[in-house]
């Protein structure tokens, strides 16, 4: 895996370390854990899907993250992508609006034990945590229509967000945001990719 991603430009070595570190067989359905190496996106139950490990590693190296980062992840999913942030950021909050993926993420992330620096909360990601911002990165693992403005205002200074946007049948932009002023938002496009639909008030409504 570590070779397709370095083959792909993944440059980063705190990135590429932290893939090494998290063991993605546990975060995928016991049946399907002989693929979980491959470079490719699965099946994890309620319609959604575990992130293709290369999306994984593209999007926490756009973050650029340090180790005292804050870090919103939206779109738990597996915990997988969690795991990888937590190597890395100081304090990662990640927000799932299916209650029965998050229990299942909550609990596999403490099984590694990565749950110190973890904090996992059901809800509508769309409209961010408040009570926790600003943030240095925020990561959205689902593509919406737009970038939400409530997370827009809990970006820090300087921070960076990066979310696909784009249609809701598959086709988007990965975008990095990166927060330059108070009201001043600079946008570099990533890559074209393919997530499930970011369901929320400031999202898709279904
Ligand atoms: N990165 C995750 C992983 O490694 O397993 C996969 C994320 S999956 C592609 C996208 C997740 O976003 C799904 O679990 C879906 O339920 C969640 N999601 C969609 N809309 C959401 C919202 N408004 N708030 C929180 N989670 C949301």
């Amino acid at each position: 895996m570590l070779a397709v991603l370095r083959r792909r430009g993944i440059v980063s070595g705190t990135v590429l370390d932290a893939m090494a570190e998290v063991p993605r067989d546990l975060f995928v359905p016991e049946h399907l854990a002989e693929l979980a190496y491959e470079d490719g996106a699965l099946p994890i139950g309620d319609g959604q899907t575990i992130s293709q490990p290369y999306i994984v590693a593209l999007m926490t190296e756009a973050a650029e993250l340090k180790p005292e980062s804050r870090v919103l992840e939206v779109g738990t999913g597996s915990g997988y992508s969690t795991g990888v942030l937590s190597r890395i950021a100081g304090h990662v909050f990640s927000i799932e609006r299916h209650d029965s993926l998050a229990i299942a993420a909550r609990r596999r992330l403490a099984d590694v034990g990565y749950l110190d620096n973890v904090s996992i909360v059901v809800g509508d990601g769309t409209l961010g945590l408040p009570e926790e911002a600003p943030f240095d990165a925020i990561i959205v693992a689902a593509a919406g229509p737009r970038v939400p403005e409530a997370l827009k205002a809990q970006l820090a200074l300087n921070g960076r967000l990066v979310m696909p946007v784009g249609s809701a049948a598959g086709f988007q932009q990965l975008n990095c945001i990166v927060r330059e002023g108070e009201t001043d938002f600079r946008t570099e496009v990533l890559a074209p990719v393919s997530f499930v639909p970011l369901i929320g008030a400031q999202g898709w409504q279904r």
